[in-house]
């Protein structure tokens, strides 16, 4: 097969030129052109860092998502550099201008977009841009740790793409925050499907929604939710906003406890840091 030139003469076309009406495309350009469309996206995957598909979503109000974005533009390019490679010498004066200018636009528009979209969101989120913080955090409810809900699927979370957990016993805070209050607590346990106030917790676990509100009874006697953070009981969970960390420590750790017992009883550190840690 003889590919190498393109010229109007039948011999130089592969064995099985494919035609379009009166344009004929030589067969390998045509198997390169879809092997470079099918390897975009591998690409775009390749060099994708561990949760950039998280942050798209904070970026939900725009109708593209950048990578939606590259992904288009690329193979709109791609399209278009391949009809200038292959028939260019078929096109009038006309047409390789037109070809010329949807070239241009295809560059310029979609670097236009997502200039102006990082832009804005870094204008109007709370925090400058997107952030990526954790803390960890355990649930104790009568002297029996929870176990969170794992997450199943491709997406592998449980939560919004903002504000989730990985079944790690971890709150993931990436993205945009366009208030402070994303980043709390409540937002967490909201976000996973149950909830946490100054005297109710309600946690997803993997046998269903285990509910405890102050008085509610542990091995026959009332109850009470104690909150600690980094060793610490706070009042107000629901409104707590995590420590703008990414790694852990210094991000929180987080323990929550309903129980019986008297406070002074109660171990305020996660199984990862342990008592001896704030001592
Ligand atoms: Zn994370």
């Amino acid at each position: 097969m003889k590919c190498r030139k393109f010229t109007n003469s039948k011999k130089n076309y592969c064995e099985f030129p494919i035609t379009f009406g009166n344009l004929r495309f030589p067969t390998k350009g045509v198997c390169w052109l879809i092997a470079a469309l099918l390897l975009i996206p591998l690409a775009v995957a390749h060099e994708t860092p561990e949760h950039t598909e998280e942050f798209i979503p904070a970026a939900a109000q725009y109708s593209f998502t950048p990578w939606q974005v590259v992904l288009y533009a690329g193979a709109l390019l791609l399209v278009l550099l391949f009809v200038a490679w292959c028939c260019q010498q078929k096109m009038s004066e006309g047409q390789k201008k037109a070809l010329f200018l949807a070239i241009v636009i295809v560059t310029i528009v979609p670097t236009a977009y997502l200039v102006y979209t990082t832009v804005h969101l870094n204008v109007v989120s709370a925090t400058a841009g997107p952030v990526h913080w954790h803390a960890d955090y355990e649930v104790w409810i009568c002297g029996q740790e929870m176990s969170i809900e794992k997450p199943a699927g491709v997406v592998n979370r449980i939560g919004s793409p903002l504000v989730h957990d990985h079944g790690d016993n971890r709150i993931h805070i990436e993205g945009v925050l366009r208030s402070r209050q994303e980043a709390s607590l409540g937002a967490f346990f909201h976000a996973i499907g149950g909830a946490l106030e100054s005297s109710e917790v309600i946690v997803p676990t993997h046998e269903g929604l285990v509910a405890k509100d102050n008085g509610d009874l542990c091995d026959g006697a009332p109850g009470k939710l104690y909150v600690f953070v980094n060793g610490k009981q706070i009042q107000d969970p629901a409104d707590y906003v995590i420590a703008p960390h990414e790694t852990v420590p210094p991000g929180d750790t987080v323990k929550i406890v309903f129980t019986s017992e008297a406070a002074e009883q109660i171990n305020p550190y996660t199984k990862q840091f342990g008592r001896e840690r704030a001592i």
